[in-house]
């Protein structure tokens, strides 16, 4: 089928949408926002069509790949939860098909950044990785020899919501003592003080050698690090790709994450540690790798 592969990264704040080449790279994009989780979910469907239509601008449309920051089916059918979408055991992927009368397919966001690493970025080159994102959240993903690992319904790889502090702060997806609630942008930004609003303007207060935010970054990449070890002691990955906005502090979050992880990981010192390296495909690898995931399952 000839026509364009569009690929749509649904986020907690934001909707992009995107043509990519064949090669990986964004050609044009738009940006709608996103109604947060009590919206109709009818409003959702409308902002994702009305970024569709920007990118098609009346060309024909072969699929869509969306890429949903919450639990999707393994089927790629269903968004079954999510901590920030008005999507809840929605059979999202038929109802857009329809509305649209094109091809529809659909993975979590991390798992379709790691798609997106891959092929086409930091993951080229490994066979076995973890892709640990950190932005608002902690998201993860984990592609053992050159395949992505699912789970038996399509759900693995969350390991932000693995508990690290019993009785520790409710986490938003429910439960207490979550990873993320340590260890992402808005524990980051927590940690810096009332005088932040954001993970960016943290990093950036680091980067100018500012103690309180140099601090704040050194507990989240300590607990990252600390995470880190548990995966590592389960799945033996050659690297762990770091991407998310806060990735973007660079050695300032990667120097304490690999320091805790060394210090924290089973059989220390008896063992290879994977190299932690920044993820390439930056902020829009959801987007890049939903296209991809629509081409591929369409173009045998
Ligand atoms: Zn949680």
């Amino acid at each position: 089928m000839t026509g364009l592969h569009v690929g749509i990264d649904i986020g907690g704040t934001k909707v992009l949408a995107g043509e990519v080449s064949d090669e990986g790279k964004v050609v044009r994009t738009a940006l709608r926002r996103t109604p947060g989780r009590h919206a109709d979910p009818q409003a959702l469907d409308d902002a994702v069509t009305s970024a569709l239509d920007e990118i098609a601008g009346g060309r024909a449309v072969a699929g869509v790949g969306l890429s949903v920051a919450g639990l999707v089916d393994r089927s790629g059918q269903r968004v079954r939860f999510s901590t920030h979408l008005p999507w809840q055991e929605d059979d999202t992927s038929d109802r857009l098909s329809l509305r649209w009368g094109v091809p529809v397919v659909m993975a979590n966001d991390v798992t379709c950044a790691a798609l997106a690493e891959l092929r086409f970025g930091a993951g080229r080159a490994h066979e076995d990785f973890l892709l640990i994102t950190v932005g608002t959240g902690l998201g993860g993903a984990l592609v053992q020899g050159g395949r992505l690992m699912l789970g038996a319904n399509g759900m693995a790889g969350e390991f932000g919501h693995t508990r690290v502090v019993p009785d520790g702060r409710d986490c938003e997806c429910g439960l207490r003592g979550c990873l993320e609630e340590y260890a992402s942008g808005n524990a980051l930004v927590r940690l810096a003080g009332p005088s932040y609003d954001d993970g960016q303007s943290v990093t950036a207060a680091a980067s100018d050698g500012d103690p309180l935010a140099l601090q704040a970054l050194a507990s989240v990449g300590e607990w990252l690090g600390v995470g880190l070890a548990g995966l590592v002691g389960a799945f033996d990955p050659a690297v762990v790709l770091v991407g998310g906005g806060v990735a973007d502090a660079g050695e300032l979050l990667l120097k304490p994450t690999r320091r805790a992880l060394a210090r924290s990981v089973v059989g220390a010192g008896h063992r290879e540690l994977p190299e932690l390296l920044l993820a390439e495909c930056g902020p829009p690898a959801g987007m890049i790798g939903a296209a991809h995931l629509s081409l591929s399952r369409t173009r045998h």
